[in-house]
């Protein structure tokens, strides 16, 4: 059995940016990962990498996985197309069970990211990337001028009203329950005050409908059972993102989510030593591949020095 300083988990934006560095310092590292498919693969257009004004999410991920595939060898070994199942603490390492196999690594990072809790009412699926999308900051201003809907009033669903307030002609935000106070009350005030947003409660979207693109939203007030259509453009939805944790969650802290909670974001160290995290399986309040990919250089420099601090 090899023994490794690194096991890399997850090759999204924050695990390829972390096994660049890694090969780089010379760290002695296992990359593992399903694909190297991040979860902007499904984005016709990202404008927003930094650097790269226009950019596929299939092109992005090969761009990944071939700036990894340049600089591994001879340091970071890749396991690929394989799923990691859990992780493990044993004497000063950690064991990680990949199918029947077992690797050993003094330091992990896990990266697995998560995915977007998809909306599953009738037409959701149908219109998906057709007006129904996940992302205000990626896909935000192709609905410059648009009536927009934004399902969701957590903090996600209220920066996303906001982002979208600077250009669509109106936002409104769709709140199951009257409770509201999950979200920045800087954020819900600034909405609130905005002409064009109209903040709907105790509504649940049934239906998407439309032609070709999205044309409207039926929404159910919960408490009448009455049903209106809300005419728009574009359906953001914030409703979550389920966190691909489970191989860690005898090991680290998470929060009700299933997030690892970065115990010092300067460093992205978790509440095990030895365990760091970044991108989007973390507990942070925002969601984008720059910051995936800068989590992940943070937490890679801090292993390099704690890999050779004397004692570890
Ligand atoms: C539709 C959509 C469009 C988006 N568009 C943009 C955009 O335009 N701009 C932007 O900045 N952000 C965008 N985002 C957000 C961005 O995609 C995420 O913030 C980013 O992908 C997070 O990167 P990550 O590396 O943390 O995780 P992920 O991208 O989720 O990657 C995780 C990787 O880990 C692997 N993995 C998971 N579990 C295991 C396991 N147990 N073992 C081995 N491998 C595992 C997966 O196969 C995957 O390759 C978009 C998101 C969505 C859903």
């Amino acid at each position: 059995m090899v023994n490794f300083d690194l096991a890399i988990i997850g090759g999204g934006p924050a695990g390829c940016s972390a096994a660049v560095y890694a090969a780089r310092k010379q760290l002695k590292t296992i990359f593992i990962t399903e694909s190297f498919d991040g979860q902007s693969i499904e984005s016709p257009d990202i404008q927003n990498w930094i650097g790269t004004p226009h950019i596929s999410g299939a092109d992005l991920a090969k761009s990944l996985e071939k700036h990894v595939r340049e600089y591994a060898d001879p340091y970071v070994t890749l396991k690929t197309g394989v799923r990691a199942q859990l992780v493990e603490k044993i004497d000063d390492s950690f064991n990680i069970t990949v199918g029947t196999e077992s690797v050993i690594a003094k330091a992990v990072l896990i990266t697995t990211g998560g995915a977007r809790r998809k909306l599953t009412v009738p037409g959701a699926e149908q219109f998906e990337n057709k007006g129904v999308v996940y992302c205000a900051s990626c896909d935000g201003p192709l609905f410059a001028g648009t009536d927009t809907v934004v399902v969701g009033a957590g903090n996600a669903g209220f920066e996303t009203a906001a982002q979208l307030l600077a250009y669509a002609k109106s936002v409104t935000l769709l709140s199951r329950s009257a409770d509201i106070s999950k979200a920045d009350p800087k954020t819900v005030d600034a909405v609130r005050a905005h002409p064009n947003a109209t903040i709907l409660t105790n509504v649940v979207p049934v239906e998407v409908t439309g032609s070709v693109f999205v044309e409207s939203v039926v929404v159910e007030h919960t408490k009448s059972g009455e049903r209106t259509t809300i005419p728009c453009s574009g359906i953001f939805v914030e409703i979550g993102i389920i966190p691909a944790t489970d191989l860690v969650k005898n090991v680290v802290e998470r929060d009700q989510f299933g997030r690892i909670k970065i115990s010092d974001h300067r460093s992205m160290r978790t509440s095990h030593v030895g365990i760091w995290a970044a991108g989007d399986c973390i507990d942070g309040l925002y969601h984008q591949n720059n910051i995936a990919a800068g989590d992940a250089v943070k937490a890679l420099e801090d292993i390099y020095l704690w890999i050779k601090a004397e004692g570890n």
